[in-house]
């Protein structure tokens, strides 16, 4: 139904799945990982209504990319979504850690420069920077957190600084993602596949199997099926309008 966050372009056959996507979703907002990936990516699914492609720099790969930050600064003003933007402060990725909040927040202050970008952020081990970030650049837009994995506290100040949240079947698995997930405001989560990197059934994960979260989240919140597709279906509506 809806995919608030996919990598439709690193599947290993993506105009297939790209078709297939637009035919079954209602909505699907593909991230890039690099600019010049989301200026091909628009190229192959201009035509394809239901897919909006978003503009990207993924902090994992922010020491190769980092030359292609002119690309997005140039294009945040043509294009509503950006992403995957944000910070990596796992072990992995720790070293590119000054180099990634420097692009993150030259996207961050570009965007609210112009205001009203619907942005899907990556917050890895890096919640609370990422959050305070968010809050210095508060008219960029709507912030989405996707696969929110932080604390408590940190979800709390995301809650205050009016965030959203992606949240995908992986997550919800984990009682953590569940504790977290019970703590978001029901009226801004929309349900992300993170495909495909996530599994699900053990197969790489498809951008239409995101609405698998309706069967948790109706647990949560102790909502039918059908309410609870009401609530995502109005949530997507709100965001984009
Ligand atoms: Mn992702």
């Amino acid at each position: 139904m809806i995919d608030f966050h996919t990598h439709l372009d690193l599947y290993t056959n993506p105009v297939e799945i790209a078709a297939e996507t637009n035919r079954v979703n209602i909505f699907t907002l593909a991230v890039t990982t690099s600019p010049r990936a989301w200026q091909a990516t628009s190229r192959y699914f201009s035509h394809l209504r239901n897919i909006q492609v978003a503009l990207g720099l993924h902090p994992e790969i922010v020491s190769e990319k980092a030359v292609e930050l002119s690309i997005i600064l140039d294009n945040i003003s043509s294009t509503r979504f950006i992403g995957e933007i944000g910070l990596d402060g796992s072990p992995k990725h720790r070293s590119t850690y000054a180099l990634q909040i420097k692009i993150f927040e030259e996207i961050l202050r570009n965007c609210s420069k112009i205001g009203g970008r619907i942005l899907s952020i990556h917050s890895r081990s890096a919640a609370s920077d990422v959050v305070s970030l968010i809050s210095k650049y508060s008219n960029a837009g709507k912030p989405v957190l996707h696969w929110y994995s932080g604390s408590q506290t940190d979800l709390n100040k995301a809650i205050d600084c009016d965030c959203w949240f992606s949240v995908g079947p992986s997550m919800i698995k984990s009682k953590s993602g569940r504790a977290l997930v019970a703590k978001m405001p029901r009226n801004r989560i929309l349900p992300e596949s993170d495909g495909p990197f996530a599994t699900f059934r053990n197969s790489p994960i498809m951008p239409w199997d995101a609405i698998s979260i309706n069967y948790e989240l109706s647990d949560i919140w102790g909502t039918s099926m059908l309410e609870t597709e009401q609530i995502l279906r109005s949530n997507l509506r709100i965001i984009l309008e």
